[in-house]
């Protein structure tokens, strides 16, 4: 089976990643991501950029390519044209495939009017906004920001934008599911939900009414086509992911959402 991780992200150069990777058995460097990559089957990543808006600050080893992260904090303090015409030179190119929000660190909805001319950019480009959605790391974000239900109001103004709601919206899983049954718009990642090392066999057996949970209301969806497996590497690594993806995921559905889905909704040329 092929496999595109969806969500992932790369900072070989900060020490505090270095530690979670660790923690998840993971190597925080280009050849600990192709041994990953490899080891696993996975052919292609999806790096959440969080640099500048500038493209010289998203070189990405060749195995990924890149959403261009939009903190709302960092677009309040610059000139917004500017901002504009950086992420277009940005969705400009090959490798990056889409743009990236982070609502919960940053203390804006994504309904703020800030974000209306990237998403008319994302939608000229046919590229999707992907959204962190859901629990923050660490306690300094706003959690009212990233709940999945504030999406609902961005996804149904911008019909023509393709929204994807990371981590589907954990553990906000019922308001996740909700909003994408009422918008076709809006996709969901299954990264971020595990974090360091697992023993898998012990986890899917003590979290199984959690899983059963989230099987519940992704059996209620029903729209396994805008599904896409993603781990959060290095925070997670990808063979306890897949694991945990495959025991969420009904057998018939793993050549869309650990595959097919994410090629079509980031326009990947693979
Ligand atoms: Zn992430």
């Amino acid at each position: 089976m092929k496999i595109l991780d969806a969500h992932m992200h790369y900072n070989p150069d900060e020490p505090y990643f270095q530690e979670i990777a660790q923690a998840a058995g993971c190597q925080n460097t280009e050849e600990g991501l192709r041994q990953s990559f490899s080891a696993a089957g996975v052919i292609h990543g999806i790096v959440m950029g969080n640099r500048s808006l500038y493209p010289e600050d998203h070189r990405y080893p060749s195995c990924c390519s890149y959403c261009l992260g939009l903190d709302g904090r960092m677009l309040s303090q610059m000139n917004p044209k500017e901002a504009l015409a950086l992420a277009e030179e940005n969705l400009r190119l090959d490798a990056c495939v889409g743009l990236k929000l982070y609502p919960g660190y940053s203390p804006y909805y994504v309904s703020d009017p800030m974000y209306a001319p990237f998403y008319t950019l994302a939608e000229r480009y046919g590229k999707p906004v992907a959204v962190h959605m859901g629990a923050t790391a660490g306690s300094e974000g706003g959690l009212k920001y990233s709940h999945p239900l504030t999406l609902d109001e961005a996804a149904s103004r911008f019909p023509k934008v393709s929204f994807v709601l990371c981590h589907l919206g954990n553990p906000w899983i019922v308001d996740a599911a909700a909003v994408m049954d009422k918008n076709p718009n809006v996709s969901a990642d299954l990264s971020g939900f595990l974090e360091g090392k697992q023993d898998m066999d012990l986890y899917l057996a003590e979290k199984s009414g959690y899983l059963e949970h989230i099987r519940t209301w992704l059996q209620y969806l029903d729209s396994y086509d805008r599904l896409m497996y993603g781990t959060d590497w290095p925070l997670a690594n990808e063979e306890d992911t897949i694991r945990l993806v495959q025991a969420l995921i009904p057998e018939k559905y793993w050549e869309k959402v650990f595959y097919e889905n994410a090629r079509r909704i980031y326009p990947l040329k693979l």
